[in-house]
């Protein structure tokens, strides 16, 4: 493990809520929940064995993790399912729109979008060429009859689960994107909004993105449910302020084209 992720496991032991993994580049989040933890998102693939060391750092069993909650089927996010789910008996969590993608095992392609600025392609171009391993996959999962599948706003779920909160449709970064906005302020957004890279002009959106209208109705749809502190899965949390000073400075028709 990093120096850099050792630190953060040992701030982490005397946080109360959430519980913030560091998986390389993408965070998972452990809330508590009924019985043990709902975990918002894997990582990649080749994350499960770090993410299980920095499990039991925190002191946490694998078969505490209750609930899984998967705010999109992208490679960095559902990476691990089978593993998780061959070991553990949790309930996944998803849009009933991450069904056939999750079966394809491949980010979708068919929706259109860009980077959302010409450095971002510039540095993921860079990535791509030094990175083989970068290629947009991941093991295709198949989704079983207990997992539950939202297709709207739902204000129930999480209560019926122990956890003060709501879950909310919010595509924009993909068509099967949903959060989590706990009813303390806390909001779960997986890569509807991101702080990572920010120097490079991102202004609070992920790198990529199908369509900045309807990302940025799902901003509104976060502070309307009176987010407060954003955790993303890509960058360190930061205030839902951030999402109202920059909300719609990118269009969809100047995105930066990739497929
Ligand atoms: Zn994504």
């Amino acid at each position: 493990m990093s120096g850099l992720a050792s630190t953060n496991v040992s701030k982490l032991l005397n946080s109360q809520n959430p519980i913030i993994l560091p998986l390389g580049i993408s965070n998972v989040y452990l809330i508590r929940c009924e019985g043990g933890y709902l975990q918002v998102d894997t990582g990649y693939e080749t994350n499960y064995r770090g993410y299980k060391n920095l499990l039991s750092l925190v002191g946490v069993k694998l078969h505490e993790i209750r609930y899984l909650f998967l705010t999109h089927h992208h490679d960095d996010h559902a990476g691990f399912l089978n593993e998780l789910t061959s070991e553990t008996d949790l309930t996944i969590i998803c849009h009933e729109k991450a069904r056939s993608l999750l079966f394809i095992g491949e980010n979708d392609k068919t929706s259109g979008g860009g980077y959302i600025n010409g450095m971002i392609k510039i540095l993921a171009g860079i990535k791509m060429r030094f990175d083989p391993s970068w290629t947009l996959t991941f093991p295709p999962f198949t989704l079983r009859e207990k997992d539950i599948l939202i297709s709207a706003d739902d204000d129930q779920l999480l209560r019926k689960i122990g956890i003060e909160g709501r879950i909310l449709t919010t595509p924009g970064h993909c068509m099967d994107h949903i959060a989590i906005v706990l009813d303390n302020g806390d909001a779960f957004c997986g890569d509807a909004a991101s702080s990572f890279l920010l120097p490079f002009g991102t202004r609070y959106a992920t790198l990529f993105m199908t369509n900045m209208e309807d990302g940025y109705r799902s901003w509104q749809k976060m502070l309307d449910a009176r987010a407060q502190v954003i955790y993303p899965s890509h960058g360190k949390a930061f205030s839902a302020e951030k999402l109202r000073q920059n909300m719609g400075k990118y269009k969809t028709k100047d995105l930066v084209r990739f497929f």
